[in-house]
């Protein structure tokens, strides 16, 4: 039986229950796997688009010249929208934030538990085969 509000990650395939605040649309249940969703999107955007991304840095340095303060009053502007937040605002954002990094040391510690018993025989056939236990 599936349990109420959970959906399948569409990268790693696992259950996750997504932040009620992005709802439906999540997709991916962690950072990790929302960075490869994203990495497999413009890998597709990519080949559907050759050459999209060729070409556009010298009509982007020109824009940028005629308006040189864009990017610092863009900034400034991200800046006060920002501090408008409420502390509450400001503590759940850190929270999904923390909860990110959290997931992704999970998936790395796993990889890493996954790869022990590996090295472990590794190094047994070391030992087995070192000239010092052979005396
Ligand atoms: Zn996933």
């Amino acid at each position: 039986m599936m349990m109420a509000g959970k959906k399948r990650c569409q990268c790693c395939g696992r259950m996750f229950v997504p932040d009620r605040r992005v709802g439906a649309r999540q997709r991916a249940c962690s950072a990790a796997c929302r960075k490869i969703r994203k990495g497999e999107s413009n890998k597709r955007f990519r080949g559907k688009n050759p050459g999209y991304w060729r070409g556009r840095y010298d009509m982007v340095k020109a824009w940028r010249k005629e308006h040189p303060d864009y990017q610092r009053e863009w900034r400034q502007r991200r800046k006060e929208q920002r501090m408008k937040l409420s502390a509450g605002e400001i503590q759940a954002e850190m929270f999904s934030k923390a909860l990110d990094a959290v997931q992704e040391n999970v998936l790395v510690l796993r990889e890493i538990q996954a790869e022990m018993p590996f090295q472990l025989a590794d190094i047994a056939g070391c030992f087995a085969v070192s000239p010092c236990r052979s005396a």
